[in-house]
Parts: structure tokens; C-alpha cells; sequence
């Protein structure tokens, strides 16, 4: 451990004894940010590898954004879904756009498909996780003859609630909360035979399963991508079973991965996708989006959210996704992505480089990475590590190459003298 601390010592009192000690801190308190550059309480800068895990995607403070939170905040903020308000329909359109592009493997943009989308608005990555699950067992209810479970892939993340906590398939965070909710499976990622066989003979705990859920690069686990064949295995099963297929885009969305949503790149189309993280460059929102064959059968009363698709959120999301796609991001993350990805390769004590496009994990063999967050800090490096050998990488999308230079040189630095 480094003794490096810049937080004002009332501000490191009062948050060490009254919030909820669910995070272990780090020694900074941050008072502004721009693109990819925040700013502590000292006044020094850091290159920001961590984006707010991965939500400032267009870059912290974007103009276009906070002009138009700026703007809204004047207007009206909070009314609940029982009223039209402006922006909601505009970024549902949007949103169905946006999933219906077609790229190739590497990301690069190629056409559009005739597919329409329909939008649910909620407030987080869970919530839009718990959105699909519901819509999921809507289907089987309908066309499955009640058919409730949802098959998941090991490692996977899917949240905080019971549900979406049960669909994660990572024990460890299962330990001290038991009972999960029943319903819910997984399998090793990149298996088909093993997804075909909780298919067809599901365990008591899933019973008769109605959907797959899986991320197309899973984050939280540890940055471990799936297959492009295998997704395409996957699609098919789905349609083979009439099984409802659900992406969890609330990491790799927006163009984390390159293209705008990380499906795309192995050419299949789901037929619910959730979003969160990068919707709305940082301001809290989340969404499921479905296909109208599964959209079709939610009535009014079957889900709801207080706070969902409120008027700050979607004004914000609408500037957001209009910017994304107007400043042509996917090429950027393809370019600065793969840049990112050769230094990493270079690296001492780098085994391997995982993950697609600005959504990066790096592969250690020592066990070093909770250091280089701490010391990258002394350094003016904002980094996150998953264990103590992956570090991870979700630097704001605008990032510039220079930065990823800047950064790089500097991590290189300290692992040698570290390792
Ligand atoms: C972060 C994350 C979630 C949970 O999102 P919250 O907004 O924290 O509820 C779900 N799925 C994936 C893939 C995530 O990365």
C-alpha cells in the first residue's frame, strides 16, 4: 500500500462513519471532470481508465449533455409515466435505431435490419435485468405453457437484486444471501452442449426454462468474451426451443465494444436487450428493450418504475445517444481500442489481452493489480482491477490515442517496478 491520500479529512470522516461500508474507498476525492481527465480536491488530474465504470461514455461533462440536463432542469423533472413527456418516445426511437445496425466481426458498420424495439425506461442495469426476466416469463406464460427459468452463463454479472443476484453466476455472491429466488441456472460461457443440456434437462432449483440471458463480453467476471459462433449456436437454440434470447448490454452497449451494441458483431438479433451504464453518459437510467413478438404480450400493470424514463433522464440519454452517433464513436473505439489493446500486449507480466473494442482485460501473472490501482493514483492513473491479477479497462469512449499513450507509459512504468 501506498500512504498516498489527497481526501480533506472531515470528507473521509463523515463518509467512514455514516455511509454504508459496502465499498472499499480510494484515497481521492474527485470535485470535476472533462472527457476522459478528472480533477481531486488538490487540483491535480487523472487519466480516467474506469469512465465511472464505464457510464461517462461520450466523456465526463459532455457540452451537449449537460446543456441539455441544463436546459431540462428549468423545465420539469419528474411527473411519472402516466403523461406524455418529451424526449421519452424520441430516445425509444432512437434506442430501436441504434439496435437494428448490422455490423461485421470487427465492429464496422454495414447496414440496418427491418426490426422494431420497444422500450421500457428504469433507473439502473439491475432494474433493466429485472424488466427482462419479467418479460421472459411473460413468454413462457404465454407460449410455453408456463415455462419460468432463465439460463445464465458462469462468471456472468447481472446485478444487485434477488433476482438479477440469482441469474449471476458467481456463488460468491450468493453466499450470504440465500435462498435465491428459484428459477434461474448457469453454465460454463462458450459450451454449447452444456446450454443445451440445462435446456432440455433443467435442475429442480431452474425448472422448464423459458429464456438464455448472457453478455457478449462479460465485465464483472473478469473481461472474458464470448464467441461469435458460439452466439450464433446460442440464437439458434433459442429459436430451435422458442426461448426467449436476452443480451445484457448494460457494460458492452453504446459503443463500448466498437459496435453499437456488442450482439452485433456476431450478427445474430435478440429479442430482449438491457441497457444502463453508457445510456445517458453517467446520469443514472437503465432499459430493456424487446422484440414486438415478446413487447406485445406486457399489459398495462405488468411492470412499472417511479422514477423510470423521467424527463432528466431521457433528456439527457436523447443527447447522448444523438451525440454517439452523430460523432461516428464506433470507428473511434474500433481505432483507440485496438491501440489500447497493443500496448497492453507489450507490457511485462501481460499473459493476455481480453475483451473488444475500449472494453479491455488485462491478464497478470503476478499477483500485482490491487497495487497499480492504488499506486496508479500516486500517479495520476484512475485503473480498476478484478482480483488480484485482471486489471480492467472502460476509459470514457472519447478518450484520445495520446491519452491511451500517456496512460500506458505509465502503467508500464509501474509494473516494472512492481513485478
Ligand atoms: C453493471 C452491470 C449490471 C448492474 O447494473 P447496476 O446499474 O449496477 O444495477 C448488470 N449487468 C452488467 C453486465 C453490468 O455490467
Amino acid at each position: 500500500m501506498s500512504d498516498f491520500s489527497t481526501v480533506p479529512a472531515n470528507i473521509k470522516a463523515l463518509d467512514d462513519e455514516y455511509v454504508l461500508g459496502t465499498y472499499g474507498r480510494l484515497p481521492v476525492e474527485f470535485v470535476r471532470a472533462s472527457g476522459a481527465v478528472l480533477t481531486d480536491s488538490e487540483g491535480n488530474d487523472y487519466l480516467d481508465f474506469l469512465g465511472g465504470i464505464g457510464c461517462a461514455s461520450l466523456g465526463h461533462c459532455h457540452p451537449a449533455v449537460v446543456a441539455a440536463l441544463k436546459e431540462q432542469a428549468d423545465k420539469l423533472w419528474q411527473v411519472g409515466n402516466y403523461f406524455y413527456v418529451e424526449n421519452r418516445g424520441e430516445v425509444a426511437n432512437g434506442l430501436s435505431t441504434l439496435l437494428s445496425r448490422i455490423t461485421d466481426e470487427s465492429g464496422h458498420d454495414t447496414g440496418s435490419a427491418a426490426v422494431t424495439w420497444k422500450t421500457f425506461f428504469a433507473n439502473s442495469g439491475a432494474e433493466a435485468n429485472e424488466g427482462a426476466i419479467k418479460l421472459a416469463r411473460r413468454w413462457g406464460e404465454v407460449k410455453l405453457d408456463g415455462a419460468f427459468g432463465v439460463v445464465s452463463a458462469k462468471k456472468s454479472f447481472h446485478g444487485r437484486t434477488l433476482a438479477t443476484l440469482a441469474a449471476t453466476g458467481q456463488d460468491r455472491f450468493h453466499e450470504t444471501f440465500r435462498p435465491m429466488p428459484a428459477g434461474f441456472a448457469s453454465v460454463d460461457l462458450n459450451d454449447i452442449d452444456a446450454l443445451r443440456s440445462a435446456v432440455e434437462n433443467p435442475t429442480p432449483e431452474c425448472g422448464p426454462v423459458c429464456a438464455v440471458m448472457l453478455e457478449c463480453v462479460q465485465g464483472e467476471g473478469g473481461v472474458w468474451p464470448a464467441g461469435y459462433d458460439y452466439l450464433r449456436d446460442v440464437a439458434d437454440l433459442c429459436r430451435e426451443k422458442n426461448l426467449m434470447l436476452i443480451i445484457d448490454e448494460v457494460q458492452t452497449g453504446f459503443f463500448r465494444c466498437g459496435s453499437p451494441f456488442s450482439f452485433q458483431r456476431a450478427g445474430i438479433v435478440p429479442d430482449i436487450v438491457t441497457m444502463a451504464k453508457g445510456i445517458a453518459d453517467g446520469f443514472p437510467m437503465g432499459a430493456v428493450a424487446a422484440r414486438t413478438k415478446v413487447a406485445g404480450l406486457m399489459r398495462p400493470g405488468d411492470h412499472g418504475s417511479t422514477f423510470g424514463g423521467n424527463a432528466l433522464a431521457v433528456a439527457a440519454a436523447r443527447a447522448t445517444i444523438d451525440t454517439l452517433r452523430a460523432e461516428d464513436m464506433g470507428e473511434h473505439v474500433i481505432a483507440v481500442g485496438k491501440h489500447l489493446r497493443h500496448r497492453l500486449q507489450a507490457m511485462p507480466h501481460v499473459t493476455e489481452v481480453r475483451g473488444r473494442g475500449l472494453m479491455r482485460g488485462a491478464q497478470l501473472d503476478v499477483p500485482i493489480a490491487c497495487q497499480l490501482v492504488d499506486e496508479g493514483l500516486a500517479e495520476g492513473l484512475v485503473l480498476n482491477h478484478i482480483g488480484d491479477s485482471i486489471l480492467r479497462f472502460l476509459p470514457p469512449l472519447v478518450i484520445t490515442r495520446e491519452q491511451v499513450d500517456e496512460g500506458m507509459d505509465k502503467l508500464e512504468a509501474l509494473i516494472r517496478k512492481l513485478a
